[in-house]
């Protein structure tokens, strides 16, 4: 069997030594002779299973105290809901900072609960898409939050820098960024990350939400939204999905071994600058989004000649390089190089990329 390396967006590949683990302890878990998935969520077991997975994660992000970590079912567009039912006021209008597809689409979620204030950051440069500097954000004083995706999975386009608010709470959409380098959480009010990027399987969020925030949702607030009382009950008010919080807590556990995320931050950063390095190159592969802004996770490439596209795409799949093709908004290809990638699969890409200009050229 050809070695697979998987670059999709998400749902995305998950690390090899997790996998294994899952399938050891898939039909009999810590000699219990169930599944973790058949296990009540209120049992002993899986109630250690979920506190060491939370552990784990503070421990990795340095969460302070005053931050609650729910898990909660409906992936990053739950939170699109979530977010201001919980977060705006009868009165008041929250700033979504639009820098791409998900920040848009955040936002166009966010309008049917309140009023949204939208503020378009990217600009078109000779030296490709950029963003404009928080600094020059026509932001309100008195918005009940600013919310802002600082990495653009479809778009490539990543912000390094945590935008000033001047008190106003900052949200995060770090469905495709978190974990991936080190942030300081008590800069943000608010963050959340739907799973399948870079903690585990689809449907689940993170939530990381500054306590002081609670105890504000709409009366309206579905149940399984309401952060303060799924704060109350341990994330456990209804069953939360118990299996994709196990293998959360198992990627969680395999990146602490790794190093933790300065460690991955490392890696990550010499897989992308590898990966940028081969596109800027050639003549034949471009990337359009200024070097500042580019995306250590999701790295969109365009062929010159975008004829031979599918012949790309054929041919990569063929030796084992799959899911490249590009967001169908913004078409050409895209690697997504999350923290499960290894090295030696951005290798192989870009072994199989000059290979390929040198072929058809
Ligand atoms: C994938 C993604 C989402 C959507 O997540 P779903 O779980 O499909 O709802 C939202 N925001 C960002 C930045 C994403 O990358």
């Amino acid at each position: 069997m050809t070695q697979v390396y998987n670059f999709c967006a998400g749902p995305a590949m998950l690390p090899k030594p997790v996998m294994l683990k899952a399938q050891q302890e898939f039909i009999n878990w810590h000699d219990t002779e169930c599944s973790v998935m058949e296990l009540s969520h209120r049992s002993k077991e899986f109630v250690a299973v979920a506190k060491q997975a939370e552990a784990d994660l503070r421990e990795l992000m340095v969460i302070p105290e005053n931050y609650k970590v729910l898990f909660c079912h409906g992936g990053g567009r739950g939170q699109f809901s979530a977010v201001p039912l919980n977060l705006l006021p009868q009165g008041k209008s929250a700033d979504y900072v639009v820098s791409g597809s998900w920040s848009k689409a955040a936002a166009a979620e966010a309008i049917n609960f309140g009023e949204i204030n939208i503020i378009d950051v990217v600009n078109e440069t000779p030296e490709g898409k950029s963003v404009q500097p928080s600094e020059q954000w026509q932001l309100n004083k008195e918005a009940a939050y600013v919310h802002y995706c600082p990495n653009e999975t479809v778009d490539g386009i990543e912000m390094f820098t945590v935008p000033e608010t001047n008190g106003v709470p900052l949200v995060a959409d770090m469905s495709s960024t978190i974990l991936s380098r080190a942030i300081d959480v008590s800069k943000f009010a608010l963050i959340y990350a739907g799973a399948q990027k870079n903690i585990g399987p689809s449907g689940l969020a993170i939530v990381i939400v500054r306590d002081d925030l609670l105890n504000q949702a709409a009366k309206t607030t579905p149940s399984i939204m309401n952060y303060t009382l799924i704060a109350n009950n341990g994330s456990m008010h209804n069953t939360p999905p118990t299996y994709a919080w196990y293998l959360a807590g198992l990627v969680f556990d395999w990146l602490k071994e790794l190093g933790g995320v300065n460690k991955i931050a490392e890696l990550n950063q010499q897989k992308a600058a590898l990966l940028y390095q081969t596109i800027d190159q050639s003549d034949f592969y471009s990337n359009n989004i200024d070097s500042q802004y580019r995306s250590l996770m999701n790295v969109p490439f365009w062929l010159v000649n975008e004829e031979l596209n599918s012949e790309f795409l054929a041919q990569a799949e063929a030796a084992g390089l799959t899911a490249l093709k590009g967001h169908r908004s913004v078409g050409g290809m895209r690697a997504s190089i999350y923290n499960a990638m290894p090295l030696a699969g951005v290798q192989a890409l870009i072994d199989f990329m000059k290979k390929f200009e040198q072929e058809v050229n």
